[in-house]
Parts: structure tokens; sequence; C-alpha cells
């Protein structure tokens, strides 16, 4: 399936923005084109982002173009430095590319300041005092034309005056505002005078005090993309609306090469929650243990969780680029994490839920190893050897003392085979004071060792093992949708309907001893039951903790 995606995305027609790219190159508009993706630092990102990212980059590597990793940081109320860091590490680990040059919007504060100038003396801005309200009052509706500001007249020289002194700090916050001077019956709001700069004394984490006015974003943003060369400035549909406005921008402040800007339909997850104030709110409230707690969807969870970047990549394709907002089922993107991790992971043996299983006729103090094949469908993964003696540990699942038709696996009298080693049969069984089985004793055949070339009778069942003495002990943390999505993802306060069941941690696990000594971020198929990444908070050579990535079985079916 791997080969198919990227076969498929060769043949697949390409999407909307491709075109537009292609069109734009063949008539030679652009020598090169300019992506770029521009978070706000203000929080982490999250899967949505993670399209926007892959998509900006992939676009600039498909045409030997560049993409600009720029932070958007012109309000300094909601940035914190800290984001800066999390979103570079982010983005660098998904696109696997280190980012030698890393743009800020606040550089440009200088150029923006001009270009506000420029706007005035063509008289194209002014300096408006009326209050929000009045403001509001003055806008019109969607079906009534606004009104324009009596200040909107206000002499060139006035404006420049004024603007100055915005700047120098005269003015309180909130008196004065610049705002471009485009047409107050425009259909379209965005259009009726909007709002350029705004005075306001916060302390920027890049500038500090040097301004106490600030660029609004729809003024900003544009001239980023100027500065930077930018070509083709992706974005998502809420900002279709703005286009108007933005080509505005550009075209007034005068650019030689202006970006145009481009539309796409989010990427949006059912049942999985994505908002800031949301995740927020389960970190306050102790539900997750933080922005990447392995059950949410910020690109760190994801990370930590064991997803990788060609996984993403993988999901990204199959959702496609489109101008209709569609929403995608979380189970296409566990069947990108299986696909990925099918070939390229080693298939090992863990027991989560472990009963003693003694082999009664097998030696005391006796062990011996088998070859055990990393991965079947991949030789080149190699093989290692695995222990086998007197006491084993399997799976409480793998037993029972009444089983039900086409129960395949251990119960009294039944022989199955332990897998990579020998058949067994189950003679008898210890339960304690409760009826809880605390051992199974079984007898082997040595003529029946796998790969031996017995060709004797045959059992149904297989079932997977460790051995006793030597197996690592560990943590294993069970993972279901934070989200109950038999509710929905929110109940009507606006609360997250939290699944009580999203984790189970399993503190009683046996590791066959190869996996002795993983490592942050290394991921393994725990046969017969899923995937399993090494945690990189809480796992430790002392104590290894590993997170379910995805189980084995799957709902979805790629069509
Ligand atoms: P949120 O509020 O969900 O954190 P945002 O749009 O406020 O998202 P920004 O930092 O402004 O976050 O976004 C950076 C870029 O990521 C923007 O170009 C934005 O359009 C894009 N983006 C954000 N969410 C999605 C999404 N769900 N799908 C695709 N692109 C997205
Ligand atoms: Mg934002």
């Amino acid at each position: 399936m791997v080969e198919n995606v990227s076969e498929k995305s060769e043949v697949v027609s390409k999407n909307f923005i491709e075109m537009i790219i292609e069109k734009d190159l063949a008539e030679g508009a652009y020598d090169e084109i300019v992506t770029r993706f521009p978070p706000e630092p203000n929080g982490y990102l999250h899967i949505g982002h993670a399209k926007s990212i892959l998509l900006n980059s992939g676009l600039a590597k498909k045409y030997n173009g560049k993409w600009n990793l720029r932070f958007d940081d012109t309000n300094p109320t909601k940035e914190r430095t800290e984001f800066v860091q999390s979103i570079t590490e982010d983005v660098e680990w998904l696109t696997g590319e280190k980012k030698e040059n890393i743009f800020y919007a606040s550089n440009y504060f200088d150029q923006m300041y001009e270009a506000a100038v420029k706007l005035i003396k063509k008289g194209k801005a002014f300096v408006c005092e009326l209050n929000a309200e009045q403001m509001r009052e003055y806008r019109g509706t969607l079906t009534e034309p606004g009104k324009n500001s009596p200040y909107r007249d206000r002499s060139i020289e006035e404006n420049l005056r004024l603007f100055e002194e915005m700047k120098e700090g005269k003015y309180p916050d909130g008196s004065m505002v610049l705002r471009a001077k485009i047409d107050m019956s425009s259909p379209n709001i965005n259009m009726r005078d909007p709002i350029i700069y705004r005075v306001a004394r916060m302390t920027h984490h890049n500038t500090g005090d040097k301004w106490c006015i600030y660029p609004m974003y729809d003024f900003a943003h544009p001239i980023e993309d100027a500065i930077e060369g930018v070509t083709h400035s992706i974005c998502t549909l809420e900002f279709e609306d703005h286009r108007p406005l933005y080509d505005w921008v550009v075209r007034e402040t005068e650019w030689e090469h202006p970006p145009k800007q481009i539309e796409f339909a989010k990427l949006y997850l059912q049942n999985v929650i994505t908002g800031k104030r949301y995740i927020k709110k389960l970190v306050e409230d102790g539900i997750v243990d933080g922005w990447d707690d392995p059950r949410l969807v910020s690109i760190a969870a994801l990370r930590r969780r064991g997803f990788t970047p060609e996984s993403l990549k993988m999901f990204m394709e199959l959702c496609g680029v489109s101008k209709s907002q569609s929403s995608v089922d979380y189970a296409m993107l566990e069947y990108c994490i299986r696909e990925d991790l099918k070939l390229k992971r080693s298939r090992v043996m863990a027991v989560l839920d472990p009963i003693k299983l003694v082999i009664t006729n097998y030696p005391e103090g006796q062990m011996e190893y088998h070859d055990v094949v990393n991965n079947q469908e991949n030789e080149e993964l190699g093989s290692r050897k695995v222990p086998f003696g007197r006491e084993l540990y399997i799976d409480r699942d793998d037993f029972m003392i009444e089983p039900p038709k086409k129960y395949f696996r251990l119960f009294p009298g039944n022989e199955v085979r332990l897998m990579n080693a020998y058949f067994v049969k189950c003679e008898e069984y210890i339960t304690d004071e409760t009826g809880k089985v605390t051992e199974i004793h079984c007898t082997y055949d040595p003529e029946t060792k796998c790969g031996s070339g017995f060709t004797g009778r045959k059992v149904k069942g297989t079932i997977h093992w460790v051995e006793a003495t030597t197996a690592v002990p560990a943590t294993v943390r069970l993972y279901e949708n934070i989200v109950d999505e038999e509710k929905g993802a929110y109940d009507e306060e606006g609360n997250v309907n939290v699944n009580p069941n999203s984790l189970q941690v399993l503190e009683n696990c046996w590791l066959e001893p190869s996996l002795k000594g993983a490592k942050a971020y290394d991921s393994f198929q725990f046969v017969r039951q899923g995937y399993f990444c090494v945690d990189s908070k809480d796992s430790s050579d002392e104590r290894l903790v590993f997170n379910r990535i995805v189980s084995l079985k799957s709902s979805y079916k790629p069509v």
C-alpha cells in the first residue's frame, strides 16, 4: 500500500494550487516560486498546521522553489518566545529540513511603517478618531452600506503629522487609528476603510518597547509576503473575503512582484480536539499531561505517540487539497501509520497482562536461543536471538478454563504453538482464592521446534510469549480517543466530552530482552497487538514506558 499511495500521487490529477503554479511558471510570471508557513507563536502546532506545513514545503520542493518559516509575531499580547522554539522543532521534524534562516514579521515593522506613510502620501490612508462604538455604527452591516468617517478628509500633511505623533507616543491607547481609505459602501465589509494601525503600549518579545503602534494582520501579512518575495501566499478559506484587501495593500504599497493569495479548505478531523482553548482546559484540569499528551493531535503529541513524518505526509496526500470543507475520520490517520511502520519496524513479543506458564518437562536451569526474523515481510531488518526456557509469560487473553466454540488458544487439554518455538499442551492450571488463574502448567514436544522441518500433527492456535527470567519489565499505556465519540466532541456548555477510558496504564508488562535499552521514539510492532513507541518523557533505562500508537485492527479501508 505504501507504494500505492505514492504511485497514486503521481498519476492522480493535480490539485488546484499546483495547476495555478504550473500556469504561472509556464507564463513566466515568476522565475521561481516562494511559499511560506506563517504561524503565530501563540500555541503549539496541531495536525491542521501540519497540513499547511507539508503543503507549502511540498510545493516548494516539487517546483524547485523555496519556502520560508515565518513567525507572524505582530500581535504582542498573545505571543510567547517558548512557542518559537517548539514550533521550529515541530516544523523541522515534520519536513526533515533544518531551517537556517527563520523569518520574523516583527523584523519588518520599519518597512510596514514606511508603507503606511506611503499610503498617506497617496491620499489612501487617514488618521481616524472615532471610538470603537462609533466605528461599529459607521461600518454599516451586510445589507447596509457604511458611512464615511468625519475624519476621512483630513489633509495629507495633517495625517502625516498625526501618524508620526501616534508612533512617538503622544496619544493614549485606543484613541486613534490609521485607516485605509477604500470604500465605505463596498459590499465586502473588509474593504470599508479597514484599520491598518492602532496605538497599543505593549512590550514585544522581539522589538521590546520600540513601538507603541502595531499594524493589523490584514495590512501586515501581504507586506510580509511581499518583502520576502513570496509568490503564492497559501492560507485557509476564512481569508477568502480578505483577498480583495490583500490585493489592495500589495497594489497600493507598490511592489514590483506582488504575491497572490490562494485559499484552501482547512483540515478537519472528526472527534478530535485542536482548539487551543479546549486543550488548555484539558491541561489545567489535569486530564492530559500537557500539550504533548499522546492522546492529543498537536504535532508534538503525535510525535510522542509514535507517528512518523512519513505517515503524516501519506495522510495529507490521502486527504488532498481542495476548496470544499469536509472532515476526515481519525481511522484514516491510523491506517497511514500502520502502513508506514509495517515494513520498517521489528515485530517483537510482549506480554501486557501476564500469566506464568511453566513447561514441566523442560529441564530446570536450561536455556536455548531461537533465531527469529525481525520482520517476515522485510528481510533487510535481519534477525535476533530470542531466549526460551522452562518458565514463560503469556497473555491472560490467550488462556481460558472453559473456552467458547472456535477458541483455538490455550485451554486444559489443548495444544498450541508458541510462536517461534514449540508446541505446548496445557496439562493443568492453578488459581488463587478468588478463582483467578495464576499459573499454567504445560508439557512441550521437543520434536515440534519451529523451523525444524517438523511435519507431524497441526495445531490451530499460535500464541506469543516471553521467557520469564530474561524478560524486561515495562509500563505500557493504551489509548482511546480522548473524546467520548458517542456523545460527540462537546457538551452543551462547550466543554469536551472526555472519554473515561481514554488512558489505560498497564504496569505489569513483560517484554522480550531485545527491547532492553530502547530509547525515546523507538517503535516496534508487538506481535498480535499493535505498534508501540517508547515514551520520550517518562521512559528510562530503569523503567521502560511504551505508548500504543495504534492497534493492528483497522476499521478504515482506503478506496
Ligand atoms: P488555530 O487557531 O487552530 O491554532 P490558527 O489559524 O490561528 O490556528 P496560525 O498560527 O495563524 O494558527 O496558522 C498558521 C498557518 O496554519 C496558517 O496559514 C493557517 O491557515 C494554517 N492552518 C491553521 N489551521 C489549519 C488547518 N486546520 N488546516 C490547514 N491549515 C491550517
Ligand atoms: Mg491564529
